[in-house]
């Protein structure tokens, strides 16, 4: 079985993203990228399955500007056995990426495609879920535990207050959660040979699809900066301050 890894290059989870002073979007310039980690845990997820001879090839797919180069290497590092990059210097939105996705599996006939539930980048979580739409799919969304046995997965989900377990059959959508597992460092000589691993470089035009935005971003906001606090010298002030503010009686 072959398993299609999309991953997105994103701000880096440590960076404190700028916004830009005109309000238009994220200041990117100067900013460190890196794989999403969602993304990072959808790659661990698809090497654990090969490793247990549940798949036999993981391809990883992104669709971003020449530099998405770096990230699908390190998808290749970690162990990846192919790439493919679809390049747009474009902001894509998720339906034009579930649309580029779905042409490229139905090339590839993956049996499993597993993306992360969100991008830390957009926060849409929107990719997956229209993904398996297009493709007439069941999806297992927000994976805790993913386990493949013949020609079905099961993926317990992380819903409020616990997990669901469903049974969906194969090929099939799965979406990361955290919990589902702690993605490896890639080691110094599989980087060395990821860059022997092939990368095919690929635009929407070559799968038709057009990738001109449906949304205009009208705002973005920092968020309101915190109010100082103030130091109480015992419980009884910070109950009378609590109950002035009506959050105690
Ligand atoms: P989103 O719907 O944007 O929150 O993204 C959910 C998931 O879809 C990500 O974790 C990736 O697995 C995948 N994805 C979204 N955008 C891209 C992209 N430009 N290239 C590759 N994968 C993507």
């Amino acid at each position: 079985m072959k398993i299609l890894v999309p991953v997105k290059r994103v701000i880096d989870y440590n960076v404190k993203p700028r916004v830009k002073a005109d309000g238009t979007g994220v200041d990117l310039a100067n900013v460190k990228m890196s794989m999403n980690p969602f993304d990072e845990i959808a790659v661990e997820e698809a090497i654990r399955l090969k490793e247990k001879g549940a798949a036999t090839e993981i391809v990883a797919v992104s669709v971003g500007p020449a530099k998405a180069q770096e990230t699908l290497r390190t998808a290749l590092a970690m162990g990846a056995d192919r790439a493919i990059l679809i390049e747009t210097d474009e902001e894509v939105e998720p339906l034009a990426v579930a649309k580029i996705l779905k042409a490229i599996a139905d090339e590839e006939q993956p049996g499993l495609v597993i993306l992360g539930k969100q991008s830390i980048s957009d926060d849409s979580n929107q990719t997956g879920q229209m993904l398996a739409a297009l493709m007439g799919r069941p999806q297992g969304t927000f994976a805790n535990t993913v386990e493949v046995d013949g020609d079905s997965v099961t993926v317990k989900r992380e819903v409020d207050g616990g997990l669901q377990t469903v049974k969906l059959s194969l090929p099939a959508i799965v979406t990361t959660d955290l919990r589902l597992n702690e993605p490896r460092y890639a080691s110094l000589p599989n980087i060395m040979k990821a860059k022997q691993k092939p990368l095919a470089n690929k635009t929407a035009a070559d799968y038709g699809v057009d990738l001109t935005p449906r949304l205009k971003t009208l705002k973005v906001e920092e968020p309101a900066v915190r109010q100082a606090g103030v130091k109480v010298a015992d419980v009884a002030e910070l109950v009378g301050k609590l109950k002035t503010l009506g959050i105690a009686d």
